[in-house]
C-alpha cells in the first residue's frame, strides 16, 4: 500500500512539474514584459507617442535635474519631423523604443502592414533606436506578438501607469505614481498624445509637474534606469498581454 502512495505521488508532482513547464514555455516565449523582479531599488521611466517639439524639450530638463535615464517609445512620423530632438534625447543617455510609425491598433491592421510600421518607425530613429517595441494602446494580439518576434523585438508593456491620457491634475497623477512604485516597475507615461484631439488632456504640463513631484519625493530611494539596464537589474516578468482596451489601462 504505502509503495502505491508512493508511485501515486511521484508520479502526481511529475505530472505537476511538466504541465508547469508546458504553461512557462508560451509565456516564456510570447508573453510581453511588464516589470522585472529585484530587490533593487530600480525602476524605468517611460514615455510614449512623442517626440514633440513643445514637451519633450521640457521633460528633458526635468530628467536632468534629477540625473534619470527614460526610455523614448517614440512614433515614427514625429521622430522623422524632429531629426535634432531624437538625436538630443540619444545623447542624453536615454534609449529609444518603437512605438510604431503612426500609432494604428495593431489587431486591426495587417501582418505586412504591422511589419511596414515597425520598420519605417525603425528607420526614422536610426542609428539610436533599439529592438524594443511598444504596442500603440497596448493592444496586441498572438499575430502581432509573432511579427514583433519575427523582427527581433522585446515587448515592453507597463505595470504602472498615471491615466495621463485623461485630465488629472499634478498632485493627483503625482500620488498615484508615489503609491505605486515599488523596485522593478515599468511605469507609462506620454510626452505627447497622438491622437488625442481633446486639448485639455493633450496639455503635458499637469503631467510634467506631477514628474517633477514624484521625482522629487522618491529619486533620493529609487534610480530610475533605462529599459535595456532594468532588463539586466533583475528577473524579467511577462504576462500574455492580448488585445486590452483603453479601459483596461
Ligand atoms: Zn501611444
Amino acid at each position: 500500500m504505502k509503495g502505491q502512495e508512493f508511485i501515486a505521488g511521484t508520479m502526481f508532482r511529475l505530472i505537476r512539474k511538466m504541465y508547469r513547464i508546458w504553461k512557462s514555455i508560451p509565456m516564456h516565449v510570447m508573453g510581453t514584459i511588464t516589470h522585472v523582479s529585484t530587490s533593487d531599488m530600480v525602476a524605468a521611466l517611460t514615455f510614449d507617442d512623442g517626440p514633440d517639439p513643445v514637451f519633450t524639450p521640457l521633460l528633458l530638463v526635468i530628467l536632468e535635474k534629477y540625473n534619470v535615464h527614460a526610455t523614448f517609445f517614440m512614433i515614427g512620423k514625429a521622430a522623422e519631423q524632429h531629426p535634432d530632438l531624437v538625436q538630443k534625447i540619444a545623447q542624453g543617455g536615454h534609449a529609444i523604443g518603437n512605438h510604431s510609425w503612426d500609432h494604428p491598433s495593431f489587431p486591426s491592421i495587417t501582418g505586412r502592414e504591422r511589419r511596414k510600421q515597425i520598420r519605417a518607425s525603425a528607420k526614422a530613429v536610426a542609428p539610436y533606436g533599439q529592438k524594443l517595441f511598444r504596442p500603440p494602446y497596448g493592444h496586441q494580439t498572438v499575430a502581432s506578438r509573432i511579427d514583433a518576434i519575427l523582427l527581433r523585438y522585446k515587448v515592453i508593456a507597463w505595470d504602472m501607469n498615471a491615466c495621463d491620457w485623461e485630465k488629472h491634475d499634478a498632485q493627483w497623477m503625482a500620488n498615484r505614481l508615489i503609491n505605486r512604485l515599488k523596485p522593478g516597475s515599468i511605469i507609462l507615461l506620454h510626452d505627447t498624445l497622438w491622437d488625442i484631439m481633446e486639448k485639455d488632456a493633450k496639455d503635458r504640463v499637469p503631467v510634467l509637474e506631477a514628474l517633477d513631484i514624484f521625482l522629487e519625493k522618491v529619486s533620493r530611494q529609487f534610480r530610475f534606469v533605462t529599459i535595456p539596464e532594468l532588463l539586466r537589474r533583475g528577473r524579467v516578468q511577462k504576462q500574455n498581454w492580448y488585445v486590452k482596451d483603453h479601459n483596461d489601462w
